[in-house]
């Protein structure tokens, strides 16, 4: 140490000529270094900035099919922020929505109960104003919602598709309604079973209800609801006419509160519309073309359960025949196990098609009777489940 800073002393004591070229040097070796630096600097900086736009970037396939002449959207009405009870930001549903693999969501904050004003003010639309752009560069429809809150009767609903839920405030919830229709609204009657308004569980219409009908301003009725489901909406659903839908009514971080093993997914509704815009997500609301979608259940009405179990599954030729056996295989391509029981006499009285899997059926040569089978968790009425046929 000593030595250099001697023999460092002296050449800067000795000739003039050397000193602003050792500086140089230095000053070059200096400056090589800021740059390499600096370029570090960049790409970690453009690392993070990689790995936080990515974050929301990977959206999970669903194999849920799409309907002959329908594109089939994965959709949550029901979603809260700390714009009310919940415990997130809005960009923050828009994110989960993608990791989901969900197509659109309503965030729908509650109007009558806002237990945050006194940290964040009240605004109904702020919710849908903070997420709009996030939701759109990620390639999600975001549904302008609210859910009016209200004891039962009538309970809980959700105007989906509205302009301004500012306008969604009064003392009677007649004249809340009477302002979302105006406005254009879906209106979706929440949780109708739900029990801390009716303790049984067991959903009940109310004259109101009926009134609502009658104006044609009821349009859906969630049959699935959080981990709930209510077999008797699917009846109210049939008799009016009003489209089955399912949603999550999360209200913290949705990978905490349906994680598996315990949940393949979240609540959902499944829309068969002619394309995924929001125009098109509206058009199919209204004419009741859904499906609910919860745990390993689905329901809703026949004509679209029918055609969605027979796009999930496909029944191969025969590829062995023996004296006593016929062999072969039923494809399940969708993310749903379809339970099939009370097959004919004769037959294996129960087939279960687990997802993305193929099933290997061996089938007695004595069985001619047409191979009809009861799809036990697809639900078309509150005690009647798709029945359906492997043509093999
Ligand atoms: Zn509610
Ligand atoms: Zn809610």
């Amino acid at each position: 140490m000593k030595n250099s800073e001697e023999r460092g002393g002296e050449s800067e004591r000795g000739g003039g000529g050397e000193r602003p070229k050792t500086k140089d040097k230095r000053s070059k070796k200096q400056e090589k270094q800021k740059l390499l630096y600096m370029k570090k600097l960049i790409f970690t900086l453009l690392l993070i900035t990689l790995v936080l736009s990515s974050a929301v970037g990977q959206r999970k396939i669903l194999n849920l099919p799409d309907l002959p002449g329908y594109v089939t959207l994965k959709c949550d009405f029901h979603l809260h922020t700390v714009f009310s009870d919940g415990n997130v930001w809005p960009t923050i549903r828009v994110g989960e929505a993608v990791r989901d693999g969900l197509d659109a969501i309503a965030i729908t904050d509650h109007i009558e109960y806002t237990p945050h004003k006194d940290y964040i003010p009240v605004d109904h639309n702020a919710a849908w104003k903070i997420a709009q752009v996030t939701a759109k560069e990620n390639n999600i429809i975001l549904v302008h919602g609210a859910e009016i809150t209200r004891k039962m009767p009538p309970g809980h609903f959700n105007a989906l598709f509205i302009e301004d839920a500012n306008l969604l405030v009064a003392d009677s919830a007649w004249n809340v309604f009477e302002a979302a229709i105006k406005q254009g609204a879906f209106l979706l009657w929440n949780h109708p079973g739900w029990k801390s308004q009716q303790p049984d569980g067991i959903p009940r219409m109310y004259s109101i209800h009926h009134k609502l009908i009658k104006n044609g301003y009821l349009h859906g009725i969630e049959f699935g609801n959080d981990e709930d489901y209510y077999p008797l909406v699917l009846t109210f659903c049939k008799a009016h006419k009003l489209a089955v839908m399912c949603n999550s009514d999360n209200h913290n971080v949705m990978s905490e509160t349906f994680a598996p093993p315990e949940f393949s997914h979240r609540p959902m509704t499944l829309v068969f519309a002619k394309e995924k815009t929001s125009e098109s997500l509206k058009e199919a609301l209204f004419a009741g073309r859904t499906l609910a979608y919860t745990d390993e259940i689905l329901a809703g009405r026949e004509e679209f359960a029918e055609p969605f179990f027979y796009q999930c599954i496909s029944v191969g030729k025969p590829y062995l025949e023996n004296e006593k056996s016929i062999f072969f295989e039923v494809t399940n391509k969708s993310d749903i196990p379809f339970y099939l029981v009370n097959g004919p006499a004769g037959a294996t009285p129960s087939i279960t098609l687990a997802p993305n899997s193929v099933t290997r059926v061996v089938l007695s040569k004595k069985v001619t009777a047409p191979l009809i089978y009861d799809v036990k968790n697809v639900m078309t009425g509150e005690n009647e489940v798709l029945k359906v046929e492997l043509k093999y």
